[in-house]
């Protein structure tokens, strides 16, 4: 199974402290021996110039939204032809902020990755439960209802260029990681999800407050295959460290 860490820096970093952090990642990745693919997400006006950076390196630029219309009367939004036009490969969708902030639904969602898949990139996409849910027993039944509403209509072939993270919300940002039976459990049933539609090669990457020192028990878990990281994305040190101890941690 291929594994995967990327990083989400949200909306942070300003022209030079992207650069600055991408010639981080870079020089500590060019110490690295790994398979491991790695994205990095920064935010819109940034992601040209990261292109040009990781140009001739393995490394993967995504954006961290799109919308579904190719172009349009749309202010302020970013098509995926846009992004494709600038060499960007993949594009986060679903992210818990998306959904919460922007009131954004697995059935918008569902058209941002056809859009994505349309063109060739590759959608991220992020499941997960909030507290409240998790505590009601619902987690499982919510993460099922977001896989239906966002990937249900997918055919096997494009079902099977997606990448998927679950993302427990309470675990974003919080400094509150899932147990490693909490992740297993729930990556597990991910996996069921996908082996019901004869899919066995999409990673299922884990997202929550995920640092180097929590990383090396959540990526050595069977059915966890790398991390989308947010805060400790941030510092180069920390996001090379991720690579390389998922590098250690690939199953
Ligand atoms: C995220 O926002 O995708 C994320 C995982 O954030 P953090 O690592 O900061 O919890």
């Amino acid at each position: 199974m291929r594994t995967i860490v990327a990083g989400n820096w949200k909306m942070n970093t300003d022209r030079q402290g992207a650069a600055d952090l991408v010639n981080g990642v870079l020089k500590g990745l060019a110490g690295l021996d790994t398979a491991v693919e790695v994205v990095l997400a920064p935010p819109f006006p940034f992601l040209a110039a990261t292109v040009e950076q990781v140009r001739g390196t393995r490394v993967v630029v995504a954006a961290q939204n799109c919308h579904e219309a190719a172009h349009g009367a749309y202010t302020g939004e970013v098509s995926v032809p846009m992004l494709k036009s600038i060499g960007v490969g993949a594009c986060i969708v679903g992210h818990s902020e998306r959904r919460q902030y922007f009131g954004e639904t697995d059935a918008v969602i569902a058209r941002k990755i056809d859009a994505l898949l349309e063109h060739g990139l590759t959608p991220i996409f992020c499941c997960g439960e909030v507290k409240a849910e998790r505590e009601a027993g619902r987690h499982e039944h919510v993460v099922t209802t977001q896989l239906d509403g966002a990937l249900g209509h997918l055919s096997a072939d494009r079902l099977a260029r997606v990448v998927i993270a679950y993302e427990p919300v309470w675990a974003i940002g919080t400094g509150l990681t899932a147990t490693p039976q909490q992740a297993q459990d729930m990556h597990a049933h991910i996996r069921a999800w996908l082996q019901q539609r004869d899919i066995a090669s999409v990673p299922v990457l884990y997202g929550g407050s995920c640092k180097p020192d929590n990383a090396a028990g959540l990526f050595g878990l069977p059915d966890i295959h790398g991390g989308l990281i947010g805060g400790a994305a941030l510092d180069a040190g920390s996001f090379v460290e991720l690579v390389r101890l998922a590098t250690e941690a690939e199953h």
